[in-house]
């Protein structure tokens, strides 16, 4: 993926915990606006600015470049994969995850700690691997460190696979006997793909929600990521596959975030609706019923923003910010 769309929406990374998101972390940004205005933070002002650390890409303009802070990373880290079925006490282990992953420590110190906070894991030395950043970042895209991190720069996806995302956030952790029926009724069917469960806390739990546009911060124990991938072509193969994350998704309903169920702008969702123009409801209102998912209270000031700098709604897709209808201005 690129940068373009990557810090636009926030940018969450295993770092999170202790930096933030990727959105957190820009200082300045040149941006081209709807009257082709090449503007920096300064010259665009810190409403605009506000807004494309977070708001989602192509609603204010286009990023031609960012200028992030840049964060120490250790010499080397620590990564590790441990694989437990059902039978090896998995949902047992993801229910008591959900209690200790939001609170370790941001500065996380790997072997002592966890068996320390999760012994039932049962982490030992030989499941740890010592790399550096770079390849814990491709161990994290390609789950082996075997592969060289030259890879990370092959920009050709082979072989090409479809792919449907969506996402919650989890503010109570869900039962023991929930993760059992949801195992049963939905991860061992042969189209299941992947549930990842991303912690949060640490300093993304002491930024303000309005800080920036994206304001999934306190009160929440992690995201919840939904993922079906398939490499056939043609509709049988995608609705077999969609069906399987909008089922599970309506059935996890009951123990994720309400009013409104939150969602990361980044894992963009149709499902969620789109400001289409039909009948009498305006862009706004329809916008609203995503756009609120996506940014919470957020997404009034989005709108106020975009209808500042790009009132004609130059720059659209199908769920871009609209502007504030007149009678809100
Ligand atoms: C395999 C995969 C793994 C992912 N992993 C993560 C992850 O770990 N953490 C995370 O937070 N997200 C993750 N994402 C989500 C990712 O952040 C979004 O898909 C993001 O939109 C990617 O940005 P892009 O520029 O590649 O996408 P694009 O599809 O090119 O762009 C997304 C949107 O932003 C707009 N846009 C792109 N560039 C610009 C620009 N320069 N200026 C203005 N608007 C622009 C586009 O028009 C489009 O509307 C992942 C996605 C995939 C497919």
């Amino acid at each position: 993926m690129g940068v373009g769309g990557h810090l636009s929406g926030g940018g969450f990374g295993s770092l999170a915990r202790k930096y933030g998101l990727s959105a957190d972390n820009v200082l300045d940004a040149v941006v081209v606006d709807a009257n082709g205005r090449l503007m920096n933070r300064s010259t665009m002002g810190e409403d605009l600015f506000w807004a494309i650390c977070g708001g989602g890409g192509e609603s204010f303009g286009i990023v031609l470049s960012w200028k992030v802070r840049l964060v120490a990373v250790p010499e080397t880290v620590t990564v590790f994969s441990i694989i437990r079925s059902r039978n090896q006490s998995a949902i047992e282990l993801i229910t008591k995850w959900q209690e200790i992953a939001p609170v370790l420590p941001q500065n996380l110190c790997l072997h002592g700690l966890m068996q320390d906070r999760f012994p039932e894991l049962g982490m030992t030395k030989q499941n740890c691997q010592e790399v550096s950043w770079v390849q814990s970042t491709a161990f994290f895209g390609f789950s082996t460190t075997s592969i060289p991190t030259e890879q990370l720069l092959n920009r050709s996806s082979n072989p090409h696979y479809y792919l449907k995302a969506k996402s919650d956030h989890v503010q109570e952790p869900i039962p023991r006997d929930v993760w059992e029926s949801i195992w049963t009724a939905w991860l061992e069917k042969p189209e299941a793909a992947l549930l990842m469960l991303d912690p949060y806390g640490g300093l993304m739990s002491s930024i303000s929600p309005s800080e920036t546009p994206f304001p999934h911060r306190q009160g929440n124990l992690y995201q919840l990521q939904y993922y079906s991938f398939w490499y056939e072509n043609g509709t049988a193969a995608a609705e077999k596959r969609m069906s399987w994350v909008r089922g599970l998704y309506k059935e996890m309903e009951p123990y994720v975030s309400k009013n409104p169920r939150a969602v990361y702008v980044n894992y963009r969702d149709l499902d969620l609706g789109t400001n289409e123009l039909d009948g009498n409801v305006t862009s706004y209102e329809k916008a609203r019923v995503w756009g609120e998912k996506y940014f919470k209270g957020n997404f009034k000031r989005l709108a106020a923003v975009k209808t500042m700098v790009d009132p004609d709604d130059f720059f659209k897709n199908e769920q871009s910010i609209p502007p504030l209808p007149a009678a809100k201005i």
